[in-house]
């Protein structure tokens, strides 16, 4: 399916659609245009989809089936009404103009269930709280009145409420299919990288034609304005038509998306679907005729539940993010300890501890030996490794208290509580025995004195290092016993 390809159809359907607007002069010249442009967008669907993966496909099928009943609906409607003279409702026109609906909700239910679930759920509940406040109006002013409404028999009565809880559900639709491009609106949507919305462009540009068919109301307009507003439906088809184009594309982006969190417009559309029900009450109130009670009621408390849901869900989002900047802000990149800002904090928590309970606290400062040299050799990706390696291996040395952490560079630090000074020099010498590569390192060892800072216990802890350093490296100094505490260099 060429762009050439593309370019023709399009082209095609929109000059059917001008075609009908200015040519189509008597009923059957109408019916037989009406048909052609049900028929283009149908079959630009049937084709385009052969193309997608099968599991893509039957969502594409039921969407051109809606288009085609809808469309096609102006058969059995000429036949009913100006071959036979009718003036019954419903007709069997109706079950093709319906059929739209269903087949439209469960095309793009398919798709939808495609989607991460991350993507969706908040959507769904952002166009649950909309449609919802929407609804309100449309019970009070649409639906409850068609229901009462004694001109009509009981089949009329419903399929009457019909169309506008058809419309209603277009309305939700195309609220996810907005809310889970990204943002609101074909332009951000494109600046995201996204496909743009051509589903929600069609489905709105369905409703706007159903919008001007509900003010038009009983009114009569001249044959022209009616072809006019035709036009609305066809260009939805078209527009339908269009976005199988962009489906895979759509879908795999969709697939990698995370959905912004809500902004001031989607905030004030949700305040204001949630004032639907107390406006209608104050106007209905104000008139004296207050008589939507359970409609207003049953609908603040569904938006209430939809718009508490969604606060939780974007509260466990943010406690998640945040939960997720604390570790990257507190975690080491390259080796997965603790980095120096989290070892620094644990450290003072430690020796509180430690004053309380009168139990010993140990610190040891590593650094490799001739790391340079080993960087030279090998190459840094391969000392990159080492350092990870040696950090995987020395962490499976150390209990779940102590804190191994990555100082900077190749220097490392491990806080080891309730640890006297030789069992930390037993600790680091099995640290020693597992680093990978034969590598050394020198280390320098001191226990805290109870009094004093953790500065000061980091210096005694450095100088000792310095000293195992210019001692002949690969060893371990116990600060403070310098002399009698170093240890050999074989590990033991
Ligand atoms: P010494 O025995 O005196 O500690 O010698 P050294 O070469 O280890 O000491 P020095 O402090 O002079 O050099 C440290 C070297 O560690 C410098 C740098 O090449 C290497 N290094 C520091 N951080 C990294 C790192 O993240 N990755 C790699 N691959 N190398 C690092
Ligand atoms: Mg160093
Ligand atoms: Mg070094």
């Amino acid at each position: 399916m060429g762009r050439r390809w593309w370019r023709t159809s399009v082209v095609a359907m929109v000059l059917a659609i001008a075609g009908y607007l200015l040519l189509a002069i008597g009923p059957w010249v109408e019916l037989a245009w009406s048909l052609v442009n049900t028929l283009g967008p149908t079959a630009v669907i049937v084709v385009a989809a052969r193309r997608l993966p099968r599991n893509a496909r039957v969502a594409w099928y039921l969407l051109a089936l809606g288009i085609f009943a809808n469309g096609a609906a102006v058969v059995p409607n000429t036949i009913v009404y100006d071959v036979l003279g009718s003036e019954a409702y419903p007709t069997i026109a109706d079950a093709f103009y319906l059929l739209f609906y269903p087949a439209v909700l469960t095309s793009i239910g398919l798709m939808i269930r495609r989607w991460p679930p991350q993507l969706i759920r908040p959507a769904l509940l952002d166009a649950a709280t909309i449609t919802s406040g929407i609804g309100v109006l449309a019970w009070v002013y649409a639906i409850e009145p068609a229901l009462d409404d004694p001109e009509y028999s009981l089949a009329g009565q419903l399929v009457r409420v019909a169309y506008p809880v058809g419309d209603l559900l277009l309305i939700f639709l195309a609220l996810i299919l907005v809310r889970s491009g990204g943002a609101s609106g074909a332009r951000r949507a494109v600046r995201w990288g996204l496909a743009p919305p051509w589903l929600a462009t069609g489905l709105i540009t369905f409703l706007a034609g159903d919008l001007i068919w509900l003010f038009i109301g009983s009114h009569t307009v001249p044959d022209w304005a009616i072809r006019g507003i035709d036009t609305f439906y066809f260009a939805a088809f078209v527009i339908l038509g269009y976005a199988v184009r962009h489906a895979t594309a759509t879908d795999e982006q969709r697939a990698t998306a995370e959905l912004r969190p809500p902004g001031i417009p989607l905030m004030s559309m949700l305040l204001l679907a949630l004032l639907m029900a107390p406006a209608v009450l104050i106007l209905q109130m104000s008139h004296g005729a207050f008589q939507h009670g359970m409609a207003i009621a049953t609908g603040s408390t569904i938006m209430s539940v939809l718009v508490v849901t969604r606060l939780t869900v974007l509260l466990r989002f943010a406690e998640r993010q945040t939960a997720q900047v604390r570790d990257l802000a507190r975690r080491d990149e390259l080796t997965g300890l603790s980095n120096r800002r989290a070892w620094t904090d644990e450290l003072p928590r430690v020796l509180e501890r430690a004053r309380q309970t009168g139990l010993p606290v140990s610190v040891c400062m590593v650094d490799l030996d001739h790391f340079k040299m080993f960087n030279d050799t090998h190459g840094h990706q391969a000392g990159d490794r080492l350092l990870k390696e040696a950090a995987a291996a020395w962490l499976g040395q150390v209990r779940q208290s102590d804190v191994l952490a990555r100082y900077g560079g190749e220097e490392f630090i491990v806080l080891l509580p309730d640890t006297g000074l030789d069992t930390a020099c037993t600790i680091m010498q099995r640290l020693r025995q597992v680093t990978p590569a034969a590598q050394t390192f020198s280390a320098g060892a001191a226990a805290w004195d109870q009094v004093e800072t953790s500065e000061q216990l980091i210096a005694r802890a450095d100088a000792a290092l310095y000293q195992a350093k210019h001692t002949g490296r690969d060893r371990i100094v116990a600060a403070g016993l310098a002399e009698d505490a170093a240890t050999s260099d074989a590990p033991s």
